[in-house]
């Protein structure tokens, strides 16, 4: 096992990986920006380097530096998170030049995941099914028209670079096409540096179903379960359960098989999810992340599996400690995104904490990077916190979820805290009933 573990992160997920590593008594280096010199993951961490200013260009993206912090404190590995350099290849690849242990999967997993059409090139050869669309990249109009016309509308123009839901527009009708193109293009380019796009059918009522996976790199893999995350806006998800109410034992177990045999066939190691849309039955794969995602404690409720741990075993060289058969669902959690933001406009609201009461009892968990009196920095994503309840049945986890939420004050900024307080009521979300565009709809009728 390794001595010392650096984690390139900050908030909520650096206390998570933290209090993994503690519990089997690794050391811990926190990194930080200036920005974030008061912050929790700081505090609670055995050693802190500073790396840079509030840009994570500058700090939690910059790659020299977070070597230098490796090199300075002498740690052994490096957990990524999610986001900033989790996915980055060349990150896992420099790591490994310099003999420190990357927390994930191989440079050469990250890559064949990495762009989207890879990726999905990739899930074709491994028999997963996948939506249907161009095959690659889409150069001009003609030929995206050509490909739409044959497929039929609605389409979806994707970036090849995509990700947090940018570069993503519908063209319902052939008269939308060019525009969609010019704009995800657009948006594409500007967010990831990157214009390539390609065309899939644009489905109208999935659900986003996800398979979380974990490998050892030797060709043993298993799965665990689903996660159901339609209730998204904007193509982000907010709130996530586990099992879906839309899944039953046998579709389950189907694609949970699929997806295992095929991270044996790659040789997989560590953690990772395999992304899907279930419309009428169907699964279509859309992207695969090969790292720890922020809905994995909803994983770990129903399982009873920490998922750090486990990681940070099958890093270090470990056998998988669960076999297919011995690992076992019980109940239902559900996990709810706590973002400082307007809940109705979803406006960023930095600032001051000048009050935090989290809720506690039986079932409820609250990972959090965030203290009374904190200052939220302007300069990174909104999520602060994370609700996951957890019931014998999906009932009681809404029945502890209502009471949880209500419990729960946060003052001084505003949080989307209002909008699952008004959700949780919503007679669809209470029988299970919502596809990807609920939220959406939702918010554009109240
Ligand atoms: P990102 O990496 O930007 O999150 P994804 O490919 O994972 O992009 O898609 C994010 C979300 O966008 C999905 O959960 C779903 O809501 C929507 N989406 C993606 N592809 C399609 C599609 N072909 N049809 C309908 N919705 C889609």
């Amino acid at each position: 096992m390794f001595d010392k573990v650096l984690i390139a992160n900050r908030g909520e997920i650096a206390l998570r990986i933290q209090r993994a590593c503690k519990e089997l008594g690794i050391a811990t280096v926190a990194v930080h920006s200036t920005a974030d010199a008061d912050a929790m993951h700081v505090r609670l961490a055995d050693e802190s380097v500073c790396i840079g200013s509030p840009p994570a260009s500058d700090s939690y993206l910059n790659i020299p530096r977070l070597l230098a912090a490796c090199e300075i404190t002498g740690a052994d590995a490096v957990h990524p998170g999610y986001g900033f350099l989790s996915e980055n290849a060349r990150f896992a690849e420099i790591l490994e030049e310099h003999s420190i242990t990357f927390i994930g999967p191989t440079s050469e997993h990250i890559r064949i995941m990495g762009d989207k059409i890879t990726a999905k090139e990739t899930a074709r050869k491994l028999g997963i099914p996948v939506v249907p669309g161009s095959e690659g990249e889409v150069v001009n109009e003609a030929q995206a028209m050509k490909i739409a016309k044959d497929m039929g509308f609605p389409v979806l123009v994707k970036a090849t670079a995509g990700g947090g839901g940018r570069g993503m527009k519908v063209a319902h009708t052939a008269a939308d096409l060019g525009l969609a193109l010019s704009t995800a293009r657009a948006e594409a380019k500007a967010a990831f540096g990157n214009d390539s796009v390609y065309i899939e059918k644009y489905l109208q009522k999935p659900r986003h179903i996800e398979i979380q996976v974990f490998g050892d790199g030797r060709g043993n893999a298993v799965h665990l379960g689903e996660r159901d995350c339609s209730l998204q806006r904007r193509h982000q998800k907010i709130l996530e359960e586990s099992p879906s109410p839309a899944l039953n034992a046998e579709s389950r177990k189907k694609i949970g098989e699929v997806v295992s045999a095929a991270m044996k066939k790659i040789k997989y190691r560590g953690a990772g999810t395999v992304e899907f849309l279930f419309e009428d039955g169907e699964f279509y794969f859309i992207e695969m992340n090969t790292r720890l995602q922020v809905e994995h404690p909803v994983t770990e409720a129903v399982t009873g599996i920490d998922l750090v741990l486990e990681q940070l075993r099958v890093a270090s060289g470990a056998n998988l400690s669960y076999k297919q058969e011995e690992i076992t669902f019980s109940g239902h959690a559900i996990e709810c995104r706590i973002n400082a933001e307007n809940p109705r406009t979803f406006r960023p609201s930095p600032g001051q904490i000048t009050y935090w009461h989290p809720p506690g009892g039986l079932g409820v968990r609250v990972d959090s990077g965030v203290y009374q009196g904190y200052r939220i920095p302007p300069f990174y994503d909104s999520l602060i916190g994370k609700l996951i309840v957890h019931g014998k049945n999906r009932n009681e986890c809404l029945m502890r979820l209502r009471r949880a939420l209500s419990e729960f004050v946060i003052d001084g900024i505003e949080t989307t805290i209002p909008l699952f307080n008004e959700l949780i009521r919503q007679p669809d979300i209470a029988n299970g009933l919502y596809d990807i565009h609920w939220l959406e709809k939702y918010l554009g009728k109240s």
